[in-house]
């Protein structure tokens, strides 16, 4: 997928379940969207992951990363690697900054679960529980700073993936609805559903024929199958105070 040049732009800081999860959204409606991940999501110390929506066996939480990693490269999303050690505003463009690179986007949707210390340029609203420091933010992931986003664990949201997908999801929609982008809905409908009633297509719509609904439903069967074919050659990582007894 491709941007328009004067497409808005937005960092996403963490490509874990909710960074992953917003850059989704912003990226499916257009926006250049970059995710800047260091080291890996919470989710890969998981053994199997038995409570997302569609698993009724549950699934391999590393297949299920990998796949919604493919997914947002789908969706036209750039995802890169490095820490972000700053983040700061700059004429009007958020600026992150790694040891190796630095990022500007018009928008910026912070999801790193813990350690908010790159976002100290900002006098964010902290809530400090025991060893966890979560970003206060309102009910569709706002900080108060223009432009600036939380998403996930780290807005204190329940440590649960749906959840946090949900949420990834909901921000990434909220920083589309805050721009100047038209936006109806993220939906694929089948074709005649608007059209058929004389109405226009809704921005953020996509109406699709018999045709191309069964090649896009051949493609979906074939990954699939191919996802699911053997099982992930990766163990779970284990906690950290486990990893250093061994
Ligand atoms: C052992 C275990 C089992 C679990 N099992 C389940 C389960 O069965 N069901 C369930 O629903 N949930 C489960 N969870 C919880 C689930 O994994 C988390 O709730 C979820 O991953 C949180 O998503 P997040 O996006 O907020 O954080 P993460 O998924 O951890 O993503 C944060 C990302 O940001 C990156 N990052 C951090 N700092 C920076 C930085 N400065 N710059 C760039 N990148 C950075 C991190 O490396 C990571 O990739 C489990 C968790 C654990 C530990």
């Amino acid at each position: 997928m491709s941007h328009p040049e004067d497409a808005p732009s937005v960092i996403v800081v963490g490509g874990g379940v909710a960074g992953l999860n917003a850059a989704l959204y912003t990226a499916r409606a257009g926006f250049e969207t970059t995710v800047v991940n260091a080291g890996e999501s919470i989710l890969r110390r998981n053994g199997h992951l038995e409570n997302v929506p569609g698993f009724p066996g549950g699934v391999n939480p590393r297949t299920f990363l990998d796949l919604l990693d493919e997914q947002v490269a789908d969706a036209g999303a750039a995802r890169v690697t490095g820490e972000v050690t700053t983040l700061d505003e700059l004429d009007g463009q958020f600026v992150a900054e790694t040891d190796e690179a630095v990022y500007e986007g018009d928008y910026a949707i912070a999801a790193t679960k813990s350690n908010p210390g790159y976002l100290d340029a900002f006098d964010l609203a902290l809530d400090r529980q025991g060893s966890k420091t979560y970003v206060d933010v309102d009910e569709r992931g706002r900080t108060g700073v223009d432009g600036l986003y939380v998403a996930g664990r780290l807005a204190a949201e329940p440590h649960q993936t749906t959840v946090v997908a949900g949420h990834g999801a909901k921000v990434g929609l909220t920083v589309v609805e805050d721009s100047e982008v038209p936006y109806y809905h993220d939906w694929v409908a089948p074709e005649g559903y608007f059209t058929g009633r004389g109405r226009e297509v809704p921005p953020g719509v996509e109406e699709i024929d018999e045709a191309e609904r069964e090649a896009r439903e051949r493609d979906s069967m074939e990954r699939m199958r191919a996802a699911f074919a053997e099982r992930h050659p990766d163990e779970p990582t284990m906690h950290p105070s486990v990893a250093d007894d061994e």
